[in-house]
């Protein structure tokens, strides 16, 4: 279902009691805010999933995974599999980050197996893509968004998608200071839910919540925000400060 998300991904960030002291100083920060039909996430490392759930009971606030392997089990030393997230109380993942995509070689291909998992599961994922510097500058990011979605997301029913909260962040605004403007967003947003109409339907088009991320502030996230097709933020760096998550969840 649509609705308003704003999401902050601590990346390499917060140990374990940073991780629960930020989750109770933002539990306290939004117990009065109206947030209907608006959802609040964090994505803590793994090692502090579990205390951050824990941490969060009795709150809004939802605990969610950086990343995920595709299998079930086996020999893949150093992975973190689904059923081993929900064990845990962690039922969203967060797929394709940028810097997953080029730290760490994650492919489309990779991706569409890892939303395969998510989905046999009965999990969700916020899956991230975005175009790079070079291809907005040759102006390619179009092309190589609907490529990035069609490899990873495209083999999906409309059923599947339910389960399946979008989030384009443009490399080139991801931790640089530089944001995409409120309008470069609308247009990729209207774009992206364009090309899932005409794969799909309207209404799984119209169904699928939009994330924007890249250098969101308090400062921008209002005008971000106000976009019709914008449903929301995924946030790095202000994520870590609860004034500013704070800031940004007020915006929306
Ligand atoms: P940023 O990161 O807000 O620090 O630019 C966004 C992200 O990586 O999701």
């Amino acid at each position: 279902m649509r609705t308003k998300i704003v999401a902050g991904n601590w990346k390499l960030n917060n140990n374990k009691e940073e991780s629960k002291s930020l989750i109770k100083s933002l539990k306290k920060a939004i117990k009065n805010l109206p947030l209907e039909n608006t959802r609040v996430i964090v994505a803590p490392t793994f090692v502090n999933l579990s205390s951050s759930v824990k941490a969060a009971k009795k709150s809004v606030i939802e605990v969610v995974a950086q990343n995920m392997h595709q299998a079930k089990n086996g020999a893949f030393t150093g992975e973190v599999s689904a059923d081993m997230l929900k064990a845990i109380g962690v039922e969203t993942v967060i797929l394709g980050h940028s810097e997953r995509r080029t730290y760490f070689n994650e492919t489309d291909a990779a991706l569409a197996e890892k939303v395969d998992a998510v989905l046999e599961n009965g999990m969700e994922t916020i899956f991230c893509f975005g175009e790079l510097l070079e291809d907005r500058k040759s102006d390619n990011h179009f092309k190589v968004v609907e490529s990035q979605l069609s490899n990873a997301l495209f083999h999906l029913e409309a059923k599947d998608w339910g389960s399946i909260i979008l989030a384009y962040e443009p490399v080139w605004a991801i931790g640089t200071g530089e944001t995409a403007s409120p309008e470069q967003a609308q247009e990729m947003h209207a774009f992206i839910r364009s090309i899932i109409e005409k794969k799909y339907t309207k209404e799984v088009a119209d169904s699928v919540s939009i994330l924007y991320g890249g250098s969101v502030k308090p400062a921008n996230a209002e005008e971000i925000f106000s976009k019709p097709d914008v449903d929301g933020g995924l946030i790095g760096g202000a994520a870590l400060k609860v004034e500013d998550f704070t800031g940004i969840i007020n915006a929306i």
